[in-house]
C-alpha cells in the first residue's frame, strides 16, 4: 500500500507513524510490568476521553472505569448487554440503521427485546421510545452516531426516558467518542462503548468501554459469556491487566493513539471534526449533490462522517465511480445492506488535516466527472476551503 494512500472510510482510519511504530516493538508478556504500564497509559487517556468529550471543555462525568477488550466494538456491545440483562429481563433497543439493528440482534440472544424501529435514516422519535420503555425495562440500548446513515441520534432525550424508568442506558459511541461531544452524565449514560479504529485512530482489533459506578454495581458477570465477564475484566483492570492474553501490539498502538488525543485536547478535536464534516457537507452541496437523508436541521447530521445520495446516473454503475476514487489513491465507502449502490460515505474521523479533507473532495469530484456526472468540482473545493478556514 502506498504511504500516501488516504483512507476516508468510516474506519479503519489512517494511523500516526508513532502508533505504527509502537506496534512493532519487541514482544513482552501480558503479565509483565511493561504491559501493565501500557494498559495503564491507555486507561488514563481513555478516562480523559470518556470524561471530557465536551465542546466547552468541562468534565462530563467521573468515577467510572475504562476497560479495553481484545475484540472490536461488537464484542463490547455484547458484553454490556449480557452483563446487565439475562433471561426474563426486558430490553428496549432503538433501531434506525445497521448498528442499531446489531444491538437488537445482540440483545435478542440474551433477553426479551422490544425494538423501537424506524426506517434507516429516519430520525429517532423519542415519543415512540417513551411508549416502549416502562418500569419493567432493565436496559435501553441506542447508537449515538449511526455510521450506516450519517445521522446523529438524540441520545439526551432517550437517556432521560431511561432514567425516568430507572433503566440502564447503554450507548454505542463507536463513531462519535474521540471525535464529537459525548456527555455521559447529562445524557444519563451508564455504559458507553467505542472502537479503536474509528475516532480514536488506533489499529482495529480492540474496543473500549466506560462503565459508570452504577453500571458496575449492576453487572452480573456470571450470566455473561465467559470471555466477556465484566466483573472479571474490572477486577483484572485494577492491576492494569486483562483476564486472558492481551493483544499486546494492539494495546500498545491504542495507548499511543489515545495519548495523542489527550495531547490535542478534546475541545480542539471536537471543533476540528465539526469543521471538517461541515467542509465535506458544504463541498458536496456546492457540487450539486444531495445529503442522505435530507434534513432541515444540520444538528441531525454526524460530525464524523458524511453520507451522500449517489445521483441517478452513477447508480447505474456505482463501481465505476468508486474505482475512479480508488484510482486517485483515496478510499471511501458505499452504502451498507439495502443502501448499497444508493449512497457513498466519507469519514473525517481521527487525525486528518485540512489538506487531506480537500484531497478527498477533489478525488471524489474528479471521480464523478470520470463516471459521467457533471458536478461543480471547483465550487465544491471553494466551499470546503471556506469551512476549513
Ligand atoms: N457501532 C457502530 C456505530 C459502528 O460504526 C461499528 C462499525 O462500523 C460497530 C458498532 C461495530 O464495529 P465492529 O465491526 O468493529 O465490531
Amino acid at each position: 500500500m502506498r504511504e500516501d494512500f488516504l483512507l476516508l472510510n468510516p474506519g479503519p482510519v489512517p494511523l500516526a507513524r508513532e502508533v505504527r511504530t509502537a506496534m512493532s516493538e519487541p514482544m513482552v508478556s501480558h503479565r509483565s510490568a511493561e504491559f501493565e504500564s501500557v494498559y495503564e497509559r491507555a486507561q488514563n487517556s481513555l478516562d480523559y476521553i470518556f470524561e471530557r468529550s465536551s465542546l466547552d471543555g468541562t468534565k462530563t462525568t467521573s468515577g467510572g472505569t475504562s476497560l479495553v477488550f481484545n475484540g472490536t466494538a461488537t464484542m463490547a456491545m455484547e458484553a454490556a448487554v449480557a452483563n446487565l440483562a439475562g433471561e426474563g429481563d426486558e430490553v428496549v433497543t432503538v433501531v434506525n440503521g445497521k448498528f442499531g439493528r446489531r444491538f437488537k440482534r445482540i440483545a435478542d440472544r440474551y433477553a426479551n427485546v422490544t425494538p423501537v424501529e424506524f426506517d434507516w435514516g429516519h430520525p429517532v422519535e423519542p415519543e415512540a421510545v417513551a411508549e416502549a420503555v416502562s418500569d419493567d425495562t432493565k436496559v435501553v440500548t441506542m447508537v449515538h452516531n449511526e455510521t450506516s446513515t450519517g445521522l446523529l441520534n438524540p441520545v439526551a432525550e432517550v437517556g432521560e426516558i431511561a432514567e425516568e424508568h430507572d433503566a440502564y442506558f447503554v450507548v454505542d459511541g463507536v463513531t462519535s467518542l474521540g471525535g464529537d461531544e459525548f456527555l455521559v452524565d447529562e445524557w444519563n449514560v451508564d455504559v458507553a462503548v467505542t472502537d479503536a479504529q474509528k475516532c480514536l485512530a488506533a489499529p482495529p482489533g480492540t474496543s473500549a468501554m466506560y462503565a459508570t459506578p452504577r453500571a458496575q454495581e449492576a453487572f452480573d458477570g456470571e450470566k455473561a459469556p465467559f470471555y466477556e465477564d465484566l466483573d472479571w475484566h474490572l477486577r483484572k483492570a485494577e492491576s492494569h491487566q486483562t483476564p486472558f492474553t492481551s493483544a499486546v501490539p494492539l494495546f500498545r498502538g491504542l495507548a499511543v493513539a489515545v495519548e495523542n488525543i489527550e495531547e490535542e485536547g478534546m475541545q480542539e478535536r471536537i471543533s476540528r471534526h465539526r469543521s471538517q464534516s461541515r467542509a465535506f457537507r458544504a463541498a458536496f452541496m456546492a457540487m450539486g449533490l444531495s445529503m442522505f437523508p435530507e434534513k432541515n436541521d444540520e444538528s441531525e447530521y454526524s460530525n464524523t462522517l458524511t453520507a451522500i445520495s449517489l445521483p441517478a446516473g452513477v447508480r447505474e454503475n456505482p463501481d465505476a465511480f468508486f474505482d475512479a476514487v480508488t484510482d486517485r489513491s483515496v478510499s471511501i465507502s458505499g452504502g451498507q445492506a439495502h443502501l448499497g449502490g444508493e449512497i457513498f460515505r466519507v469519514s473525517n474521523m481521527g487525525n486528518l488535516s485540512s489538506e487531506q479533507i480537500l484531497r478527498g473532495v477533489r478525488a471524489i469530484g474528479e471521480a464523478f466527472h470520470e463516471a459521467g456526472e457533471d458536478v461543480d468540482l471547483e465550487a465544491g473545493m471553494a466551499a470546503a476551503r471556506e469551512q476549513l478556514r
